[in-house]
């Protein structure tokens, strides 16, 4: 099971990508995490990817084609993966598509309306990387599963938001076209509960089994 989930920041594809990777037992690689890993650890990678986050920009190609080529090789992601985050541009699509094929790629559809609240009242987790919504916590400020101190990312101010928003509708969106061209590309509606959206994805991979 490989698939991939496409989306503005914001659209819950960590989330969804969460769900379904503990569903189907296989890693949920996101290169957001990965870079977010490298900059706490300290490394290179971490200090040259930095900026580029912090001003809402994208990483370089050739970094993170590196970093994702060696994830995708290791032996826990021969079954399948779930990718959150990648491909982001043509390049890397065309990159992955080199490397592997996918099974499905999820569009997430959501208003922009509907993403700058949810970004703003984000809240992680220090320790496990688990993704929360403010609203939703009572105040608490660790992680409801493993005590975490929790913070908000450095890139989820508005202002980054709205850079993001506008990297995203220039160099990601076009993929939606690229995939839809492939016939593997599955646009799933921004409404409902997290579970409403889960049950969505799942109706539409039963689907794609029947008729496999
Ligand atoms: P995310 O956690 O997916 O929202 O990613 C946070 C930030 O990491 C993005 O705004 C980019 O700066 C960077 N990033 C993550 N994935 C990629 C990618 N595939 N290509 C380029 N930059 C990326």
């Amino acid at each position: 099971m490989k698939l991939m989930f496409l989306g503005p920041p914001g659209a819950g594809k960590g989330t969804q990508a969460v769900v379904l990777a503990e569903r189907f037992g296989v890693p949920h690689i996101s290169t957001g995490d990965m870079l977010r890993e490298q900059i706490k650890s300290g490394t290179a990678l971490g200090q040259k990817a930095k900026a580029f986050i912090e001003e809402g920009q994208l990483v370089p190609d050739d970094v993170i084609i590196g970093m994702i080529k060696q994830r995708i090789a290791e032996p826990d992601a021969q079954r399948g993966f779930i990718l959150d985050g990648f491909p982001r541009t043509r390049k890397q699509a065309e990159t992955l598509e080199g490397l592997t094929s996918l099974d499905a790629v999820f569009n997430i559809d959501s208003r922009d309306d509907q993403i700058v609240g949810r970004i703003t009242g984000r809240r992680v987790c220090q320790e496990c990387g688990a993704v929360y919504q403010a609203s939703r916590l009572g105040g608490s400020t660790t992680c409801p599963k493993c005590e975490g101190a929790l913070y908000v990312r450095a890139d989820d101010n508005e202002e980054t938001i709205r850079e993001r928003l506008s990297v995203y509708k220039k160099s990601t969106q076009p993929l939606i076209a690229y995939y839809t061209e492939r016939g593997i590309l599955k646009n799933i509606a921004d409404e409902g509960s997290i579970d409403d959206i889960t049950q969505n994805i799942l109706s539409v991979l039963d689907a794609m089994n029947d008729y496999a």
